[in-house]
């Protein structure tokens, strides 16, 4: 590893020395060496008071300190160009926009990567030798990057950072920028190493700053810290099984209640006051719910200072019911702007982890649903509560299954599972009523059981129109289908033209999946930048999500794959047909059946309507 500088602050460390630490680790073959590696770099470069300058740069992906960059690959790409001076037409920002395949004519050893493509073409611009760039003013400028709000701006800080950089380091701010070191050293070893109680404190405050700063001597322990109103925490998660009867033996002699998987966005509310906030998953704070909710939570949730866990939907008032996942960030749009809509954001609440001053985590499950039948007044289709005999179960439709009840036994679960999924649910969750709520547990307090796993609905037989190049592994081969529909032809005659109806990827094994595409390899034309219009025969939509990397040039040429999915579909926005499928999962390649059998789209609108009852 490289020198220390004269002193032990990251205000003067070199990034050079970071990239070296990088290197090592990426290259260390076990964890433990990987892990003293990050120990030393540690103890010898950086002081107490900055670590977490250092360590936010390690684990980018956790930094809630700075905004979002923005920047994901594409756009990343045209940034670097511009900042580069490059003409776009030029092979090397063809090769950065085409990074997926490795560039345009390329073979192509990096595609897939964008870091190492973006790397190779710094090269040929970059010196080797290091401008000296410090961790802190490394810092400065990604900050300067993540609250730049155009595109012009983005491109001075690229260029600012290419500057005083050698194209190594530039590669691995590449990967900071994107969140992802690739370093094979997991979350987990870099807490441990920092400090013994890092990952807990971690988990219960999503505030990678505070960990760093409050745990600056490694010999003294952190009393276990609870989890407090305004800071995230990482929550409780299921475990996934087959089907019922693994359920039932993994809960078995324990009080279980069964619940409806609901499909939105797992979000945690905080209420000090009025001051209502809305964490996700991973832990961003998304203020857009509150025009759409805060209102309703301040009145409704009668404890000054709560969390509420659940799930944020959108109710549909002419219909009664949940509307389909996917409204969401249009109806709180729709809410801010004042616009008059059917659908409204609706929050389940299926826990409660504080209410006063305390935090109420360690208390039964069963306690906390009497918490929060205490705490929330429900508001029909507003602000909802998942509790047994009670909540959410009585403003369900009359016919309709309830959703919250408690299990006696394995019949019982499944006759749960087939009802829900009859109405459409997204599976079930089966929870253990004598558990805590546990910060990132998957250990199988709550269990998962959804019907993508079992196999549901019927079998599609669709017709390949189009391809997606894979990254990592299968970098620069097409690793996923455009599936289309036929138009329905005349009787006797064969469809003319298909029409894009969803992307699918998983399914077959590795030999299948190649053998497909050396089929088709020889049939394959691409979709270059700029012209990428499709052939003739496709209808597809201007959504850039669509667009294949390859089209199959002509349908006669093409291979049917039967798909299965979840028995539910989703009206297509990105699609060209006015249905796509939800978890969509290839069953088996049809080379026994011809191009021209694909199913057409009057059919399977027939199907869907039929499967909704309509
Ligand atoms: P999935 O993709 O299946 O949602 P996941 O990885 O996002 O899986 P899991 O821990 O496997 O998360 O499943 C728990 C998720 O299920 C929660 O994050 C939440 O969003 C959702 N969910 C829906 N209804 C419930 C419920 N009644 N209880 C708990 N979680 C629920």
């Amino acid at each position: 590893m490289a020198s220390s500088s004269s002193s032990s602050s990251t205000e003067h460390t070199k990034f050079s020395i970071l990239v070296s630490l990088f290197n090592w680790i990426s290259k260390a073959k076990t964890s433990s060496r990987k892990r003293s590696k990050f120990r030393k770099f540690i103890d010898t470069f950086c002081s107490p008071s900055d670590y977490f300058s250092a360590v936010r740069l390690i684990l980018p992906n956790l930094d809630r300190e700075r905004g979002t960059y923005g920047l994901k690959e594409s756009v990343l790409a045209v940034s670097l160009i511009e900042a580069l001076g490059m003409s776009r037409d030029s092979p090397d920002a063809l090769k950065l926009i085409n990074w997926r395949k490795g560039g345009a004519n390329a073979t192509g050893a990096n595609a897939g990567n964008f870091s190492l493509v973006a790397a190779e073409v710094l090269q040929r611009r970059q010196g080797t030798v290091s401008g000296g760039l410090t961790i802190e003013e490394l810092n400065g400028l990604l900050d300067k990057l993540a609250s730049s709000e155009n595109r012009g701006e983005k491109t001075e800080v690229l260029a600012a950072l290419i500057n005083k950089t050698n194209t190594q380091e530039m590669k691995w701010i590449i990967m900071i920028i994107l969140k992802d070191l690739k370093l094979g050293m997991s979350e987990k070893s870099v807490f441990h190493e920092f400090h013994p109680d890092a990952e807990d404190l971690f988990n219960v405050t999503c505030d990678l700053k505070l960990v760093c700063e409050k745990l600056r001597d490694r010999n003294q322990r952190h009393k276990r810290q609870d989890i407090e109103v305004g800071k995230a925490v990482r929550p409780q998660l299921a475990m996934r099984v087959s089907d019922a009867h693994a359920a039932w033996k993994k809960l078995h002699g324990k009080e279980v209640v069964l619940e409806c998987k609901f499909d939105g966005d797992r979000i945690q509310i905080h209420k000090n006051g009025a001051d209502v906030h809305y964490f996700s998953r991973n832990f961003l704070d998304h203020s857009e719910y509150a025009h759409g909710m805060s209102d309703i939570i301040v009145q409704n949730v009668l404890d000054e200072r709560c969390i509420l866990d659940g799930e944020m939907l959108v109710w549909d008032t002419s219909l009664n019911r949940f509307a389909e996942f996917g409204s969401n960030q249009e109806i709180a749009k729709a809410a801010r702007d004042g616009l008059d809509s059917d659908r409204q954001l609706c929050y389940v609440a299926f826990d409660i982890l504080y209410v006063g001053d305390t935090s109420v985590i360690h208390q039964t499950l069963k306690e906390r649903h009497e918490l929060l039948r205490k705490v929330v007044k429900p508001v029909k289709g507003r602000l909802e509560i998942l509790v047994p005999n009670g909540g959410l179960n009585a403003h369900r439709l009359l016919g309709e299954p309830h959703c919250s009840l408690i299990a006696y036994n394995v019949d019982g679960i499944e006759k749960f599972f087939k009802e829900t999924i009859e109405n459409r649910d997204e599976g079930i969750v089966l929870k253990d009523l004598g558990s805590k709520w546990e910060p990132s547990d998957r250990s199988g307090k709550w269990l998962k059981l959804k019907p993508e796993y079992i196999r549901a609905g019927s079998d599609l037989d669709v017709l390949i129109i189009g391809g997606y190049y894979g990254s990592g592994r299968r970098g620069g081969e097409v690793a996923q289908f455009l599936l289309g529909l036929a138009e329905r032809p005349a009787s006797n005659a064969y469809p003319r033209r298909f029409i894009s109806f969803c992307r699918v990827g998983n399914g077959l094994s590795d030999e299948e999946l190649d053998t497909v595409v050396s089929k088709l390899k020889p049939y394959l034309r691409k979709n270059e930048y700029p012209k990428n219009s499709p052939p003739s025969f496709y209808q597809v939509t201007n959504n850039s999500k669509e667009r294949p990397d390859v089209w199959i040039e002509n349908p006669d040429k093409s291979i049917i794959l039967s798909i299965t999915s979840d028995i539910r579909t989703i009206s297509s926005e990105v699609f060209s047909a006015p249905y796509s499928l939800r978890f969509p999962r290839i069953d088996r390649v049809r080379y026994d059946k011809p191009w021209h059998e694909c199913l057409d789209v009057q059919s399977f609108v027939e199907l869907v309507h039929s499967s909704n009852g309509t």
